[in-house]
């Protein structure tokens, strides 16, 4: 069976397990509670009630349920805290607590201890699989740039690369945006949220956590400043990819510089260290079905579907969103500014995208984006090398779309009206923030923080929304990610490369190529333990 249909198989396994078997299951008995971070606790004390705030306090026994009422009981940790409007509960580390308290989506919601612990008792795997492949990434990126730098030759090749790269990102995003704000304006699915559902919502958030980050955002000249790293070293052991891409930019352009006899121990020494990573790309990705299907049994698993509904307006409009993103930006690019089919180059990054949509991570789909242009496409490695790495690292059409959507979707529910003049803070801000976002799950609507802050939104608002962002983080991440590989097709035909498109038939039909039965088929020339020694 070929692998990809081996990674679908397990993508579906682990979405209609978490449906079934996960902690929201219905078939499952319901045993615990999740409680907001602000969920009110009534305590009903002779004929007086109390209230209470439970706070750090994540998860609850169900001791009883009378309608929408649900009896809870827990133990407090030393960091929960437990705050009383009457005096009368004693609130020590270790003391036991029990109160009523009202089920809704987001302030309480039962969930099975047993769905919850088939989910922790499998969610190494999905770790796993998720470490072997981030393990590639930067000595990928780093030995495949500098060879790709040094095979170019010519720096002017080098500067017309970078400019077309960094202006088709820009646009793109900038597009994005536009699709976003429209559509969020004319569809306002702002004004379909009801009182209760808002409130709910913004009570249980705690906005510290994003207000922090919109305080921290750095300047663009520091940012600028930034990519060139101090100490490269440093930046390759924290996987800083704007960095490292700069590094390895500058060693391949100094190999070219060099005399051409030493240079070449060097690129020999990286060509097969990169060949080396690519192996280890196609070790990681045997293990890719199962991983696949610990990521999705856990995220499908862990989202409630009642939150899901009641954010459905939103969510329809960024999937919406992204869609016409894909149709009427990618879709004529790839067409007929690089002559690929539009289905047949989705086919042929197919692996990447089922990657991207279970991990939520551009960066860590990076070295199997790099294997699928390269050979499904027969995009060239300096190519691939180049626009890839920064594309996985600023290029994100589909977060800031997202970040447009989401930015109108709060205003519009504080009733605050955004006119023209703050729409286009908007695209600047969001164009910024999605570049400052790492591409890492959830990085999206850290830097949103930034969007509403510069409109005078409150941050607050982001609350939400949070409760769908995993869901839609695996839809713009796969947005992210055909965005990056567009331009790389786009970039490779204005390099003169052949593109061709390897169907998912030919490259079962041959081991050498393509991300099928390649560790089936050694090279001839491997290394051999000699058999005369001892
Ligand atoms: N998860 C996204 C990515 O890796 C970033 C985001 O939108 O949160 O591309």
């Amino acid at each position: 069976m070929q692998l990809y249909t081996k990674i679908l198989i397990g993508m579906v396994v682990g979405v209609v397990l978490g449906f079934l078997l996960g902690p929201n299951s219905d078939l499952l008995p319901e045993g615990g509670v999740v409680l907001g971070s602000k969920a009110q606790v009534l305590r009903a004390k002779g004929a007086q009630r109390e209230v209470a705030e439970a706070r750090g306090i994540e998860r609850a026994e169900l001791l009883e349920r009378d309608g929408d009422w649900l009896r809870v009981g827990w133990k407090l940790r030393a960091k929960d805290v437990v705050r009383l409007e009457a005096a009368g509960i004693e609130a020590r580390k270790g003391a036991s607590f029990e109160g009523w308290v009202l089920e809704s989506p987001v302030n309480a919601r039962t969930f099975s201890p047993l769905g919850q612990s088939l989910v922790d008792s499998t969610e190494w795997l999905g770790r796993l699989f998720l470490a072997m492949i981030k393990m590639v990434v930067v000595p990928l990126v780093f030995f495949s740039l500098i060879l790709g730098i040094a095979s170019l030759g010519d720096f002017r090749k080098l500067g017309r690369m970078g400019g077309i790269t960094l202006g088709f990102f820009m646009m793109t995003t900038m597009g994005a945006l536009v699709i976003g704000l429209t559509l969020a304006n004319l569809l306002s699915p702002g004004s379909l949220m009801g009182q209760d559902d808002r409130a709910m919502l913004l009570g249980s958030f705690d906005a510290s956590r994003v207000t922090t980050a919109a305080a921290g955002a750095p300047s663009l000249v520091d940012q600028i400043v930034a990519i060139v790293p101090p100490n490269p070293f440093a930046a390759l052991a924290n996987a800083q990819m704007l960095q490292v891409i700069f590094f390895a930019t500058m060693v391949g352009i100094a190999l070219t510089l060099m005399d051409a006899r030493k240079s070449q121990i060097a690129v020999d020494v990286c060509d097969a260290l990169n060949e080396a990573m690519v192996l280890l790309v196609h070790i990681a990705m045997k293990l890719a079905p199962i991983g696949v299907a610990a990521l999705l049994f856990q995220v499908v698993g862990t989202t409630g579907l009642s939150v899901l509904l009641a954010l459905g307006a939103y969510g329809a409009v960024v999937l919406l969103g992204l869609l016409c993103h894909i149709t009427f930006i990618y879709l004529p690019v790839v067409r007929f500014g690089a002559g690929l089919g539009f289905f047949g180059f989705l086919g042929a990054i197919r692996a990447a995208l089922v990657l991207a949509f279970s991990t939520s991570s551009s960066s860590a789909t990076l070295p199997v984006t790099m294997r699928a242009v390269e050979d499904n496409l027969s995009v060239s490695n300096e190519v691939a090398s180049f626009v890839l790495p920064i594309g996985a690292t600023v290029n994100m059409d589909g977060t800031a779309l997202y970040q447009g959507v989401a930015a109108i979707f709060i205003a519009q529910i504080y009733g605050i009206d955004l006119g023209m003049a703050e729409q286009a803070t908007i695209v600047v801000s969001a164009t910024m923030a999605s570049i400052g976002a790492a591409g890492v799950p959830g990085a999206g609507m850290l830097t949103l923080a930034m969007v509403l802050a510069a409109v005078g939104v409150p941050v607050q608002g982001v609350a939400l929304i949070i409760g769908v962002d995993r869901v839609l983080d695996m839809f713009r991440t796969m947005t992210n990610v055909i965005g990056d590989c567009t331009a790389t097709v786009l970039l490779s035909r204005l390099q003169g490369d052949n593109l061709r498109v390897v169907s998912p038939g030919e490259d079962a039909a041959d081991p050498r190529h393509g991300l099928e039965g390649r560790l089936d088929h050694p090279s001839p020339h491997a290394v051999q333990a000699d058999p005369s020694e001892p």
